[in-house]
This record gives C-alpha cells, sequence and structure tokens, in this order.
C-alpha cells in the first residue's frame, strides 16, 4: 500500500523520522520560501502526532488517536510536503562526504535521492536486561501503538507496577492510579525525577502521589520479572521483595537513533551531533528534536527531549539549511502533568547551587527557583502558571530575581520583570 500524502517527491529536502521534529522543519523550510520538494519519511504508519498526551489524556481515554494529529492530511497537500509513512530508512550515502547530496534506501528498497537531509529521527526506550523482561504485559512507551496497547491491558489490570520514576514514568502511575488500580513506582535512585529536578521537589512529588494513592518504592533494584500463565505476574527487587503486578510499564529513559547518521561521521552514541543551529558539520545535513546533541552556550554538550525544544531546533535547522541568519537562542521549557499536579519547567538547572521555594508545598501550589552563584538560571513551578510565565519571561531577558527576593510572597515576581 503506497502512505505517500502527496506525489511530488525527488531530489529536494529529505527529513528522515516523521515526528514532532520532521513536520516542523519542513513547516518551517515552507515559511522561509523554500519551493523544491519535501519528502518527509516515517516508519510509523502514522502521519506526525503528539506525544505527550500518550502518557496522560490519552492513556485516561480522554483522547483519540484523531486528536493527537499535529497537521490533517489536507495541510501536506496544500503546503506541498510529501509524507511518506510505514517506510524505515534503512541507509544513507552522500555523493561527496563534505556535502549533503546524497540518496537514501528504505528497507523496502524505495531510493530517495536529496540535495539536503535532516534527521529527525528521535529514540527508542531503552530496554530492561533483566531475567523475563520478554514476558507479556511488560510494556515501553513511545508511540500511539505503544499507547493503545497499553490502554487496553490497563482497562482490565488490577496491579500496575511502573519502572522509573522520571517525568513519563510517574505520568502514567498517576493516569493508571485515576483509573482505580494499585500502582507501584520503582524508582532506582533515592528520589523522583532526580536527573532533572531539585530534591525539595522529588520529596513533594513523592509525597503527592502517595497522597493520591501511588505506592512509590525509592531506591529499588529490579532484578527480574515473575511470569505467569505465560505472562508477567510480578517485579522482583534485588533485596527479595517481589511487587505484584499484571502490568508493567518500563520508563527508563530514551537511546537516541544515532544508526544512520554514525557512518557519515556525524553522530556518536549519545546523539547526533549539531551546533546550538541544529547544524551537523556537513553542510546541507541537519538534525533536530531528541536525537540531536548540541553545543549549548552555558550548559556545554546537551541533549534534551521535549517538544519546545524539538521545535526550536527544528526551526533552527531549516534556517540553516536555507543558510538564513539563525534566530536567538529560546530557553528551554518544559512541561509535565501529573494528576492534578501541572509541572512546568523553564531554563536548565544543572550546576545549580542554591534552590528558593516560593509558596507552599502543602498546598500544592509554589515555585523552585534555582541558582548558580546568585544569578537565576531555571525555575520549576507546580500548579503556579503565573510564576512560571514572569520567571521565564525574566531568563528570557537574562534578568535575575535577587536571590535575598525570590521566597517573599509579598513582593510579585513581575517586579523583578523590568529590571
Ligand atoms: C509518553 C511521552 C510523554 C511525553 N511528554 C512530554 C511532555 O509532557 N512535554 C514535552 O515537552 N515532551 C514530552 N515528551 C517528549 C516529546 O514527545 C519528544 O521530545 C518529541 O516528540 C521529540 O520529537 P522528535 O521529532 O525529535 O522525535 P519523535 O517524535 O520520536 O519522531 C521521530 C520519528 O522518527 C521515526 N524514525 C526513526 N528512525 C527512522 C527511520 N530509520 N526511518 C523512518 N522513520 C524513522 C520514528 O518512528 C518517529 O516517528 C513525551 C514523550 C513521550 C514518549
Amino acid at each position: 500500500m503506497d502512505h505517500t500524502t502527496t506525489t511530488r517527491t525527488g531530489a529536494g529536502t529529505l527529513i528522515i523520522g516523521a515526528g514532532q521534529a520532521g513536520l516542523q522543519l519542513a513547516t518551517s523550510l515552507r515559511e522561509l520560501g523554500y519551493t523544491a520538494p519535501i519528502t518527509v519519511v516515517g516508519g510509523e504508519e502514522h502521519t506526525p502526532y503528539q506525544r505527550p498526551p500518550l502518557s496522560k489524556i490519552f492513556l485516561s481515554g480522554l483522547a483519540t488517536a484523531e486528536d493527537l494529529l499535529l497537521r490533517d492530511a489536507g495541510f501536506y497537500i496544500d503546503n506541498d510536503i510529501a509524507i511518506v509513512s510505514s517506510e524505515w530508512i534503512a541507509s544513507v550515502s552522500l555523493d561527496d562526504p563534505a556535502d549533503g547530496r546524497g540518496e537514501a534506501v528504505t528497507r523496502s528498497g524505495r531510493v530517495f535521492p536529496f540535495e539536503q537531509v535532516a534527521f529527525t529521527v528521535g529514540g527508542t526506550p531503552r530496554r530492561m536486561q533483566t531475567p523475563g523482561t520478554d514476558l507479556p504485559g511488560i510494556h515501553y512507551l513511545r508511540t500511539i501503538d505503544d499507547a493503545s496497547a497499553l490502554r487496553g491491558e490497563l482497562d482490565v489490570a488490577a496491579h500496575v507496577a511502573v519502572v522509573g520514576g522520571g517525568f513519563v514514568g510517574l505520568e502514567i502511575a498517576a493516569s493508571a492510579t485515576a483509573k482505580g488500580k494499585q500502582v507501584t513506582v520503582l524508582e532506582a535512585q533515592d528520589r523522583l525525577m532526580a536527573r532533572v529536578v531539585a530534591p525539595a521537589m522529588s520529596r513533594f512529588y513523592a509525597d503527592a502521589h502517595t497522597r493520591r494513592g501511588t505506592s512509590i518504592v525509592l531506591n529499588a533494584a529490579v532484578s527480574g520479572f515473575r511470569g505467569e500463565d505465560g505472562r508477567v505476574s510480578g517485579v522482583e527487587l534485588a533485596d527479595g521483595r517481589i511487587v505484584a503486578a499484571d502490568v508493567v510499564v518500563v520508563g527508563i529513559g530514551l537511546i537516541p537513533h544515532t544508526e544512520l547518521a554514525a557512518p557519515l561521521g556525524i553522530a556518536t552514541e549519545r546523539g547526533i551531533e549539531v551546533d546550538s543551529h541544529g547544524q551537523t558539520r556537513i553542510p546541507g545535513v541537519v538534525a533536530a528534536g531528541d536525537c540531536a546533541i548540541s553545543e549549548h552556550p552555558v550548559h556545554g554538550t546537551i541533549r534534551l527531549e521535549s517538544v519546545p525544544n524539538a521545535i526550536a531546533q527544528a526551526k533552527a535547522a531549516a534556517s540553516a539549511l536555507l543558510k538564513r541568519e539563525p534566530g536567538t537562542l529560546a530557553v528551554p521549557w518544559f512541561w509535565s502533568d501529573q494528576a492534578d499536579l501541572k509541572l512546568q519547567m523553564a531554563g536548565l538547572s544543572m550546576g545549580y547551587d542554591e534552590v528558593v521555594l516560593r509558596g507552599e508545598p502543602d498546598g500544592e501550589e509554589f515555585s523552585a527557583l534555582y541558582y548558580r552563584e546568585r544569578q537565576l538560571v531555571s525555575v520549576e513551578s507546580v500548579n503556579a502558571p503565573r510564576d512560571y510565565m514572569t520567571v521565564r519571561r525574566i531568563l528570557e531577558k537574562g534578568g535575575n530575581v535577587p536571590f535575598g527576593a525570590a521566597g517573599d510572597l509579598s513582593v510579585p515576581l513581575k517586579h523583578h520583570l523590568a529590571r
């Protein structure tokens, strides 16, 4: 079956990966006046859709697959963007190693010649290597098909174990708890979301999830999975504990897809290497989104997994392909909805040395402001969108909230905006 939405393919720009970044790159190229063919090839059978709802409203049954589509079919026709679905690119070769021209070949043998190429290939969930890991009932969540399968099994499950207490794991746990399941989160570290948030925020989330009925087990070393009647029945911990589970969801990180770019000498296993504008070291070859690792002027080498990053990097990569002036670098931002807790984050807290809490965690409405040498570097807000937006604007302007004033609720944060 041919899944191409328009017929005009051929040399021009080939975008490999039909996700958030791939669609944005195609859209931005057209917005910048690019008129040559654009072909977006994606391995999934769906046209680009939003992933964030997969662990939230889609899992809860409050959204359909249709609701998640980023654009309808008419958009691709109107903008002359050829979307080729259900085709996996197997190899990419360049005519000249210092130039973007070349061709890509799919697993099924289709050949796509290009004058320039973009990698927007995302990544694949890191898999457990413990005994029993292939038992039916153990899920990973990256695609809409993963989410549909998980949703179906959750409907009939009683006990759910979530391996990994990061954003996605906690969102899934909250959705499953809200469905009335007995949910246990198994986190290997001594606190939740440890890679990103401060200890005070981790503690808040552990308490908040516990209050809502989710069991949180920290320092949990998963040693294997138990099976019964051909499907998972529990998770074994190294200390001998068994956590009953008829559905297990593993959310322990993402491995970026680098296998196509590595032979071109532009990727390591950490990601496809780009500058801060999505440009690899080969002219005419760019990368954006979860697969790209870039040089950040402040934070060094960094790979971000977020929708805002995929969009910003794809816009920059489109400009790079057209040799336009790159725009200014946006302050990274992110959100995570866990039950009725809306976490919003702006800036990067890496290397912070002090944190100030503003508001009351007990009231489930507060912010954490992170400082490095008394300079504000990031904010995390829980159910405090106004504080979040104000601090994000301060960060975007390169401003500061004086350290001593950050926790003072009698001085509105917007007071610091104009400085
Ligand atoms: C459950 C879940 C919840 C999330 N929640 C949030 C959130 O709340 N906020 C937030 O900011 N971010 C969230 N994210 C992260 C966000 O969705 C990603 O950062 C974003 O989708 C990255 O976009 P991308 O285009 O880089 O990758 P993707 O959207 O993964 O797109 C890459 C596409 O490339 C395709 N592909 C890969 N290799 C090939 C190949 N060889 N040939 C053809 N096609 C290929 C893949 O099939 C995939 O469709 C969430 C992610 C998940 C999974």
